[in-house]
């Protein structure tokens, strides 16, 4: 049930036993929701980049960020680089880059509106240009994301109340689990004012799981965003900025999280999920 290693690291191919254990997954999310069909989202890999420019992505995430280039030039152009090593010498950014996260999907869905209290699921393959390939660390990765829009007062409950409901449906899984204050890693070691900011407004909660070769990572995280995505894209709700917040399941560390605690017997989790979904109101 491993994971099978291509050319690139951090970019794995899996089984069907494996995929069936991220298919629970991503049906037990579904569930949790309560959403209606029509609010469950499945996003491509891809995104318009002027989305993550508004979003402030590049900016705060440049390590990260995997644009897509294309080749624009004449025939002629071509003919002339075609077979050489350096062929992607006149490649030029284009209008999509690769998906970081599913939520950034859902904002320009909304903007410039007034919204009422509003939810939403995504699921979707992202890409981050992850620096390191330890287990549990792959630059292409599924991600499945709640998302909650409304007044401030409303996204804080709904993010602390998902604090809580991830914690024990991840513990009621077999899963040992930190629940830990956190800061996104990409500020970088010397922005420590920002690191600082998050921290004190305790914006990222992320679950921390063993998953595997003495590997402990985030599988899952719960986010306030504040008015930051309401003001990007102009979105408000009774009249007043509108706040985000959004929850968010690491699909592929959950899986390797579940192995790890049940063994490489696909039954064992499948059947581990299978039984949590009964119980499920
Ligand atoms: P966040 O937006 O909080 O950084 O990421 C949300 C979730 O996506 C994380 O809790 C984690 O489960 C998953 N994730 C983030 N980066 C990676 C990665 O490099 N590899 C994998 N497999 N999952 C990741
Ligand atoms: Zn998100």
């Amino acid at each position: 049930m491993d994971h099978i290693a291509t050319p690139a690291p951090g970019v794995l191919l899996s089984s069907g036993p494996y995929e069936r254990i991220v298919a629970g997954l991503r049906d037990a999310v579904e569930t949790m929701s309560g959403l209606d069909p029509d609010a469950v989202l499945t996003a491509p890999p891809v995104i318009a980049r002027e989305v993550l420019e508004t979003a402030g992505y590049i900016r705060s995430f440049p390590q990260l960020v995997g644009s897509v280039h294309s080749f624009r030039g004449s025939k002629r152009d071509w003919r002339a680089l075609a077979g050489r090593e350096d062929w992607h010498r006149s490649q030029e950014i284009s209008d999509l880059m690769l998906l970081p996260a599913a939520c950034y999907h859902v904002y320009p869905q909304v903007a410039g509106r007034s919204v009422p209290v509003s939810r939403f699921c995504v699921h979707a393959t992202c890409f981050r240009q992850e620096a390191t390939g330890e287990r549990g660390r792959m630059r292409s990765f599924r991600m499945s994301e709640l998302v909650f829009l409304g007044p401030p007062a409303d996204c804080l409950a709904w993010r602390d109340g998902w604090i809580e409901r991830m914690a024990s449906w991840l513990r009621g899984l077999g899963l040992d689990v930190s629940v830990e204050l956190a800061d996104d890693p990409f500020f970088g070691p010397g922005d420590h004012l920002m690191r600082d900011t998050q921290r004190e407004q305790q914006l990222k909660w992320e679950m921390r799981v063993p998953v595997g070769g003495g590997v402990v990572q985030a599988i899952a995280s719960c986010n306030l965003h504040l008015d930051h995505f309401g003001g990007a894209f102009g979105f408000t709700t009774d009249g007043g900025p509108a706040h985000s917040a959004c929850v968010a399941f690491g699909l592929d560390r959950i899986a390797l999280a579940l192995i790890e605690r049940h063994g490489r017997e696909p039954d064992a989790v499948s059947r581990c999920l299978r039984e949590k979904e009964g119980t499920r109101t």
